[in-house]
């Protein structure tokens, strides 16, 4: 009786874990992360960007995000799921391919790690600008849309709101920012995005301020409304080599990470 009972614990714990798979509709998994199609809207192929396809070292994770992402952005996700919930937003501008390529060495360097918590990464926002190395979508700047329903950065944040996300990094680069990179902070943070910041500034000597351009339409801003910390990192796009202005993006990320406790 004791024996056949511990029997059906276990079977019972293999069907929960197939009823979520399903649930999130993951397209394949291993013991280090899930990926699946995020927004089917937005596909295109990442490696006509001639930057993403010199770049960025091809693995088999790394064909697989570049064959995925002609139908759709995808969304990896890393951890066991216990402790402080992270999604990282990559690309919302799709001719800043430095924030696309410390993503993708970001997702080598965390893939096969197990640790406490949840990272979530979109490494290419709109595939389809990025095919392009545009900034804009349908005419408009897709950072400034996202507080209008069904757009592909509304979606981004939607996602992060509906999944209890803590924390959100919106990755960019842009001019004038310094080879250390910066970061935008909220005009009125929140105590623990002081704090990450400070963190985040300690490892990488990268600088911040506010953005004059801020609106309610961007990730970051939309994603604070809702009382997710948030913060955009920049990094050097117009005077520094790009490999040089990833590894910079890269060190903010990983410095970002930690804080949170992860490896
Ligand atoms: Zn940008």
């Amino acid at each position: 009786m004791l024996v056949f009972f511990s029997f059906a614990i276990v079977l019972n714990g293999s069907i929960s874990s197939a009823a979520t798979l399903n649930q999130t509709n993951i397209t394949s998994s291993n013991n280090g992360y899930s990926i699946s199609t995020f927004d089917k809207s937005v596909g295109g192929n990442v490696l006509a960007n001639s930057a993403i396809k010199k770049d960025i070292p091809r693995t088999s994770l790394s064909n697989q995000i570049f064959q995925m992402t002609k139908k759709g952005s995808v969304i990896l996700k890393f951890g066991n799921g216990h402790g402080p919930k992270l999604l990282i937003s990559v690309g919302i501008h799709g001719n800043e391919p430095q924030a696309n390529i410390a993503a993708m060495k970001y997702i080598e360097y965390i893939k096969n790690k197990n640790f406490n918590g949840t990272i979530y990464i979109i490494p290419f926002d709109i595939p389809k600008d990025t095919a392009l190395n545009t900034r804009y979508y349908n005419g408009l700047d897709p950072n400034r849309i996202a507080n209008i329903k069904g757009t592909p950065s509304w979606k981004i944040v939607q996602f992060a709101k509906n999944n209890g996300i803590n924390y959100l990094i919106d990755v960019h680069s842009g001019g004038g920012v310094g080879k250390n990179g910066f970061i935008y902070h909220n005009a009125v943070s929140t105590k623990n995005e002081k704090k990450w910041i400070s963190y985040i500034i300690s490892k990488t000597k990268c600088s911040t301020g506010v953005d004059k351009a801020d609106n309610p339409g961007m990730i970051r801003i939309a994603a604070h409304s809702y009382k997710i910390n948030s913060i955009t990192l920049e990094t050097e796009r117009d005077t520094t080599p790009v490999m040089s202005a990833a590894e910079a993006e890269f060190k903010m990320i990983l410095a970002a990470t930690k804080y949170l406790g992860f490896p």
